[in-house]
């Protein structure tokens, strides 16, 4: 598996259709897409109109030899995820009191979740396969992993520092670890809390935006592309939390702006957004795993015309995933949301980090927006501009270590003036949480970088995907979407684009669950 001067994998299954053709390097689809135009006519009145629009899939079958490489790579989320993968590539086992555990890969959509092929022909029955097994995707195990921190610590004493995984797992992966040593890291300590200036011993010279960053960061992805004779290379950003960037005029509101303001030195342009500049220059997909505002308008925009594919923000794990999922269920049976209190209390380095005002800022914001869209669809519930009350809190509490504990309270108003309330309260380590995102993100984004289509029969050459990936929004918190376009944030629709795409691009229909062939009889 894994390289690619293999032959094509074997595929699980093959679609029978006329529409879908398939050669040793592709898997060519002609695809109709139905949607619904609607329109207000002369009498006020919608007219909804069926729409089908044609295009070519094309998907690129050869499975590239893949890097990842994380800027936080000595962090909690960093350290984990390396642990997990190679504990997963070496089928380990470790004691626990609890009796031997063995590596896996849940909480990963991709390696941890089915989806529905099809109905059985014969018997009716469902036939579900591995995620993983819907189009050609890079399986964890054979991903090569580096990356940066502005701590130089190997990733044997990192873990240690985590305080995350058991220490009989930790014997097993130790050597390993040891010898993988983050790269040194640009650090402009304004960005981040004032707190974590102790562990900042493995820095590039500067102390804030410059040119040489870049370069720099430009330099060492080559590189190790070269050392591990890789096809491709993903960055991700799992290191602190930054305050947000002011958005100023002339500065980092358009591409030219920003590459300028880099190279004139800048005080606004943030670590995260030099790193997003550094792969976009060459074409390498960068993910924001924090909430700040890595992409500023000018990296959007520069983004856009280099054709770099960037996805963001904020990993959503514990609480979020959780809201996405429950307010989907709540406001969608009709029952009137009308306010959510979240507390939050942590005790690893990211809670201390956030335990700074205008890095907690960051999260509050990026915590806040998840609701939005599913109480502005209900307009039978919620009137223009009305929206539940929603409260977001984080403590730090060294005790509790990255066991964070998530309090929620959703309040419903309910039939004829009777309330509901739902109290969870979520305890989980949160990076065994982050990691398995932190493989989905790394995965689907690969996966659309080997994605062309095109208008069906149009002369046209096939293109990308747009720049921006919302395909990815189902692991973030704050998903960002091309310029204009609407934010989904309800974790049913986010699951079903990511399957319905990923169905398309081998001509299959969008699965609708309708299963009409069990209810006509
Ligand atoms: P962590 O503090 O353990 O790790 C962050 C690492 O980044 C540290 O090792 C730090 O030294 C390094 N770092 C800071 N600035 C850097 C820079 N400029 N360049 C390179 N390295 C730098 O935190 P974590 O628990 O691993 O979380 C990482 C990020 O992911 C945080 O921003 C957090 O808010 C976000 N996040 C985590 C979760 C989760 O469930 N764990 C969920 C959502 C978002």
């Amino acid at each position: 598996t894994g390289c690619g001067t293999e032959a094509p994998v074997q595929d699980l299954f093959e679609v029978d259709s006329a529409n879908v053709q398939y050669t040793p390097d592709f898997i060519n689809t002609k695809y109709t897409y139905r949607t619904t135009a609607v329109s207000k006519n002369a009498n006020g009145k919608y007219v909804a109109a069926p729409k089908e629009t044609l295009y070519d899939f094309k998907v690129d079958r050869k499975i590239p030899k893949l890097g990842v490489m994380l800027v936080g790579l000595g962090g909690n989320n960093g350290t984990t995820v390396t642990a997990g993968i190679i504990a997963n590539r070496r089928n380990l086992v470790w004691e626990t009191k609890e009796g031997p555990r063995s590596a896996n890969y849940y909480g990963s959509v991709i390696m941890g979740s089915t989806t529905k092929l099809g109905t059985d022909s014969k018997s009716g029955q469902e036939i579900n396969i591995p995620f993983h097994d819907l189009l050609p995707m890079v399986h964890p195990n054979d991903l090569t992993i580096g990356g940066w921190d502005i701590s130089g610590m190997n990733l044997a004493e990192a873990m240690d520092r985590a305080k995350v995984l058991e220490p009989s797992l930790k014997s097993l992966v130790r050597k390993e670890m040891a010898l993988m040593k983050p790269l040194p890291s640009i650090y402009y300590p304004d960005f981040i809390a004032a707190n974590q200036e102790e562990r900042a011993d493995n820095l590039i010279p500067g102390s804030k935006a410059e040119w040489a960053h870049v370069e720099q960061i430009r330099k060492d992805i080559s590189d190790f592309k070269a050392a591990n004779g890789l096809d491709k290379v993903i960055v991700q950003w799992t290191a602190n939390t930054e305050r947000f960037a002011d958005i100023i005029e002339g500065v980092n509101d358009t591409a030219d702006n920003l590459l300028k303001a880099i190279k004139e030195g800048h005080e606004e342009i943030s670590p995260s957004t030099v790193f997003a500049v550094a792969c976009i220059l060459d074409n390498v997909p960068f993910i924001n795993g924090s909430p700040q505002n890595t992409f500023v308008p000018g990296s959007i925009d520069l983004a856009e015309k280099h054709g770099a594919f960037i996805g963001g923000d904020d990993f959503k794990s514990g609480q979020t995933k959780m809201k996405s999922a429950l307010v989907d269920f709540l406001i969608n049976a009709g029952i009137k949301l009308t306010s959510i209190a979240s507390y939050n209390h942590l005790g690893n380095n990211d809670g201390m980090n956030l335990s700074s005002q205008r890095q907690f800022r960051s999260k509050e914001i990026s915590k806040s927006n998840v609701v939005d869209d599913m109480v502005a669809a209900n307009t039978v519930l919620y009137k223009e501009g009305e929206h539940p009350d929603h409260c977001v809190v984080i403590k730090y509490m060294p005790a509790v270590g990255d066991d964070k504990r998530a309090l929620d309270e959703y309040y419903a108003e309910i039939f004829l003036g009777g309330h509901q309330s739902i109290s969870i309260f979520n305890v989980c380590e949160d990076s065994l949480l982050a990691s398995p995102l932190i493989i989905d993100l790394v995965l689907v984004a690969e996966m659309m970088t080997r994605i062309e289509w095109k208008a069906h029969g149009a002369d046209a050459k096939y293109a990308g995907f747009h720049s921006v990936l919302s395909i990815l929004s189902f692991m973030l918190k704050a998903p960002l979407t091309p310029p204009g376009t609407p934010v989904i944030n309800s974790l049913a629709k986010q699951r079903a684009a990511l399957t319905n795409i990923f169905r398309a691009c081998v001509g299959l229909d969008p699965e609708s669950d309708m299963t009409l062939e069990h209810k006509l009889f």
